[in-house]
């Protein structure tokens, strides 16, 4: 189990996704620029539930810059229709939170895109962490279907 998992980072030296940015935690990535990282949430709602996290840390929405925003959407808009359609889900929920008070529990910018499907309800927060391998299967499918 990585540290971060619904844990309370606040600080970027303790931040677990600055750490699987700086390859010192490990992370199932899909992508990543210059501005921002695209991987596999380690607790997912779903198969193919994915974290776009900002490679600069910022604890939540209200720091970040226009520049970073739109780095932000354009790859949620990039990755949506590639997560749903791998995942064969019915929808894709795309949801981000800002604080304690609104569910946040890592503190570190994200955006989820969570596959949905008819007759599940709808959750943000998965229950348990998926299996190693589940994670590596799924992420090699969505590298390939990015390329
Ligand atoms: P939040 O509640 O802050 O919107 O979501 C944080 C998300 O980060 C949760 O869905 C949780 O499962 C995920 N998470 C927590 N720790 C880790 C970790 O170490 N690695 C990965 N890949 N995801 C994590
Ligand atoms: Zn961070």
């Amino acid at each position: 189990m990585q540290g971060g998992l619904f844990g309370d980072e606040t600080a970027t030296e303790n931040c677990i996704f600055c750490k699987i940015i700086a390859g010192k935690a490990p992370g199932h990535i899909l992508y990543r620029n210059d501005e921002v990282m695209c991987f596999l949430d380690i607790a997912p709602v779903s198969a193919g539930h994915t974290l776009i996290i900002p490679l600069k840390h910022h604890d939540n929405i209200f720091t970040l810059n226009d520049a970073e925003a739109t780095a932000l959407a354009i790859q949620a808009r990039r990755l949506a229709p590639i997560v749903k359609r791998v995942t064969g889900a019915d929808g894709l929920g795309v949801h981000q939170l800002n604080g304690r008070a609104a569910g946040q529990t890592v503190f570190h910018y994200h955006t989820h895109l969570i596959p949905c499907f008819h007759g599940k309800p709808m959750q943000i927060h998965g229950r348990k962490p998926a299996s190693q391998d589940s994670l590596a299967d799924m992420a090699e499918r969505l590298r390939t279907a990015l390329k």
